[in-house]
């Protein structure tokens, strides 16, 4: 293939093949590459050569094969290349090629021995553009030289296309390699299954592993997990639905069960329109069912109702919390619209609370009762969030029941205390005992009736209490005691109402327990917690004093009776035992009482021991105890008295009844009185005392009656009667005298 050219176009086709190129042609020595020297003319012509080289639409360059120096490049190199015109004759192909120097001329090496014919290389245009390009060099001898005729495609369109292909073709895989995912494609009449390399990889089956297992395919899924896969790929084998997709079990190389998760569909169908193949995709999805379980574990152990309703009112989704709670199973609520359960009474605000829900996305706290399948009804607590994109709501109710049921029985309970606090006869009072603190933490309404002072008064300070004066310090004593002891209060003592009345009272309390129900939060504070009352005992008082003076006064005379009177000795003996203080006696018997009776009856009789006793009551002290000791035997208690006072009371007595003449209903009527004294007894007691008046009264009647006997002493100085009618003797009777 012999071709001519000159440095300013072709002028000349060579005629002899590519020996014919004279050596001469060829300028300096061109092995030094880039500093060519054009050949100053290989003119040999215009021929038809030259016609193509020049006019070929093709890009021609013809290069020599030793230097690499350009010989010659036609006008479609210099338009393509972007040179002038013929300036591209002299340069180096090191200026377009991009090869390394010494790759370039192990090239040129191969192309001048005619190894190398067509390669694609990328070269440089003026504008520094690199283009890919399809290069057709031969050697050509010619001027004794050997110069490559070159033509060049350029092909970058083509590369960058088929790169861009490689790339798109290459995306589908990266994407799948990166994501895990691993295709498959399964017949259905021969049940086998093809997959791709990443399936096993996958599954956790390894490479290797997974082409043998292909057949047995099933043994690979976890039995538990089998039926649900089966029944996904039948519904969509069925038509029921689009794609499948399923989740299960495949125990991995290493033992090891992993979640995977199954999508296909079918892509190939037989002439009569039955599935062929079904071709899908299988990733693990471990970690997300791990995460899952997890969360599904919470969901099942969950004390709290949890579930997921769709707008539609039904459930998606429910824990065995709500059959525990409510009793119905879990196939009973969802076969239910769930508004059906909850009670008619809060209908309204539960779907009031929807209506927030769709607004809010949130509610908290909603209360609603839900029917049991007992028929009882249970007060839930609603957290719901409501997710618009799924169109669910996600709802965590919490049973309250109990907690309404307490704080409705504290209502009741508190409504009771506080009506029992108003109705019981007191003031029920709480108050903390604290080191240096004493604080009323309660009164009663009552407190202004009893006390005279609203409760607000002693809730700002226990010292308003108006305690007596005279009691206050024992007041203050006792309640330091309690709190001493830790126990008990009690006191009784007067009040003193704003008024200026004064009243009884008597205060009961007693320390409240911290383990005692409802009384945690009392003693969570320092100190001690008392409960009582104060009730007013002024009546109870009044009543027992009544009581107590009916009790031991007697009835006809109004004296005090024989049981006061023992009372009153025996009290001025231990007196006397204490101190020493003289104490004396004096005992009256009526002479010959049983004459009046007899005489006048028993009425005037009783007249007549009303009057003796008004004597005997007017000539004593206010302190002297004048008792009725039998029928119309009296005594007379003297403390601090001598025995010689105590017989000169006993006289005037004596003489007082015998010159007073009784006024009675029969007439004025005039009795004596005998009198025995004893005092002070040395050691014996109440009843010595007694015994020894009596003795001396009995001498004093055995002396002749109206008279006083001074106990017997071994001096027997009493002996000596005092005074009185001597000698009256057995006729004594006559004493009965009517003036
Ligand atoms: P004396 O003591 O001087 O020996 O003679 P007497 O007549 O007083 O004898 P005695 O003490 O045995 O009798 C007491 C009488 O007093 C007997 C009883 O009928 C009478 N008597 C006792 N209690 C009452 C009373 O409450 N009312 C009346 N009217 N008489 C009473
Ligand atoms: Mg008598
Ligand atoms: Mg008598």
């Amino acid at each position: 293939m012999p071709f001519f050219a000159a440095s300013s176009g072709l002028s000349g086709v060579g005629q002899s093949g590519p020996d014919s190129f004279g050596p001469d042609s060829f300028g300096a020595d061109s092995s030094e590459g880039h500093a060519c020297d054009p050949p100053a003319s290989l003119s040999f012509g215009v021929s038809l050569y030259e016609q193509l080289f020049r006019f070929h639409s093709a890009v021609m360059l013809l290069v020599d094969a030793e230097t690499g120096c350009l010989i010659e490049g036609n006008p479609a190199a210099s338009v393509f290349y972007g040179y002038p015109d013929g300036a591209l004759c002299g340069m180096s192909i090191n200026d377009i090629g991009t090869l390394r120097p010494e790759e370039q001329a192990r090239r040129l090496a191969e192309l001048r021995e005619g190894r190398l014919t067509c390669f694609t290389s990328r070269h440089r245009l003026a504008s520094g553009e690199v283009r890919d390009v399809e290069v057709h060099s031969v050697p050509v001898r010619l001027f004794e030289r050997t110069l490559l005729y070159t033509i060049i495609h350029d092909i970058t369109d083509r590369v960058r296309a088929e790169e861009a292909l490689r790339r798109s073709e290459q995306h589908p895989e990266m994407v799948m390699d990166g994501a895990g995912i691993g295709s498959f494609s399964w017949h259905a009449l021969t049940d086998e299954v093809g997959c791709d390399t990443r399936w096993g990889d996958v599954l956790g089956l390894g490479r290797v592993e997974c082409a043998p297992m292909m057949a047995s395919w099933r043994s690979l899924v976890h039995p538990d997990d089998l039926p649900g896969l089966e029944r996904a790929r039948q519904r969509h084998l069925s038509g029921v639905t689009p794609r499948y997709e399923a989740e299960y079990r495949v125990q991995g190389a290493d033992g090891a069960w992993r979640w995977i998760q199954e999508t296909g569909r079918v892509v190939e169908r037989g002439g009569d329109g039955l599935p062929l193949r079904v071709a899908g995709i299988v990733r693990d999805v471990s970690i997300r069912r791990r995460a899952e379980e997890d969360r599904r574990r919470l969901f099942n152990l969950s004390p709290d109702l949890m579930c997921v309703g769709g707008m539609d009112g039904y459930f998606r989704e429910l824990n065995p919390a709500w059959q525990e709670v409510l009793g119905w199973s879990k196939e009973e609520l969802l076969d239910r619209p769930w508004v059906a359960l909850v009670h008619p009474d809060d209908r309204a605000a539960t779907m009031q609370g929807l209506d927030t829900l769709r607004e809010r996305g949130v509610i908290t706290n909603v209360e609603n009762r839900y029917l049991c399948r007992d028929g009882t009804w249970r007060w839930i607590s609603w957290n719901s969030a409501f997710v618009f994109e799924q169109g669910l709501i996600y709802g965590v109710g919490r049973d309250v029941t109990a907690l309404r049921r307490m704080v409705e029985e504290l209502r009741t309970s508190e409504a009771r205390l506080r009506a029992m606090a108003a109705t019981v006869p007191g003031v029920v009072l709480q108050w903390r005992e604290a080191p240096g603190d004493r604080r009323f933490t309660y009164v009663s309404p009552r407190s202004h009736e009893i006390l005279g002072l609203p409760p607000e008064r002693l809730l700002q300070d226990w010292r308003a209490l108006p305690v007596h004066p005279a009691d206050r310090t024992v007041w203050e004593l006792s309640l330091r005691d309690a709190v001493e002891r830790r126990g008990d209060w009690m006191f009784e003592g007067r009040l003193v109402l704003p008024g200026g009345e004064m009243r009884w009272w008597r205060g009961e309390a007693r320390p409240v327990d911290a383990g005692q129900s409802g009384a945690a939060d009392l003693c969570e504070e320092p100190g001690i917690v008392y409960c009582g009352i104060i009730t007013d005992t002024t009546e109870h008082r009044e009543a027992q004093e009544r009581l107590r003076q009916l009790a031991t006064t007697d009835g006809l005379t109004g004296l005090a009776n024989r049981r006061r009177f023992l009372e009153a000795l025996e009290h001025e003996v231990q007196r006397h035992r204490r101190y020493g203080t003289p104490l004396a006696l004096i005992s009256i018997d009526v002479d010959r009482f049983k004459l009046v009776n007899d005489t006048w009856g028993h009425a005037v009789g009783d007249e007549v021991l009303r009057a003796l006793a008004a004597i005997c009551r007017a000539e004593v002290r206010d302190v002297d105890t004048v008792g009725r000791i039998g029928g119309e035997e009296f005594a007379v208690l003297l403390p601090d008295t001598a025995p010689e006072e105590a017989l000169a009371v006993a006289e005037r007595l004596r003489a007082g009844v015998e010159s007073a003449p009784l006024l009675t209903a029969a007439g004025p009527l005039s009795v004596t009185l005998s009198l025995g004294v004893a005092a002070s007894p040395p050691c014996g007691g109440a009843d010595t005392l007694l015994r020894e008046a009596d003795r001396a009264l009995y001498r004093a009647k055995a002396a002749g009656r109206n008279r006083v006997e001074r106990a017997s002493k071994p001096s027997g100085d009493l002996s000596g009667g005092l005074s009185g009618a001597s000698g009256t003797g057995d006729d004594a009777d006559t004493l009965l005298t009517i003036p």
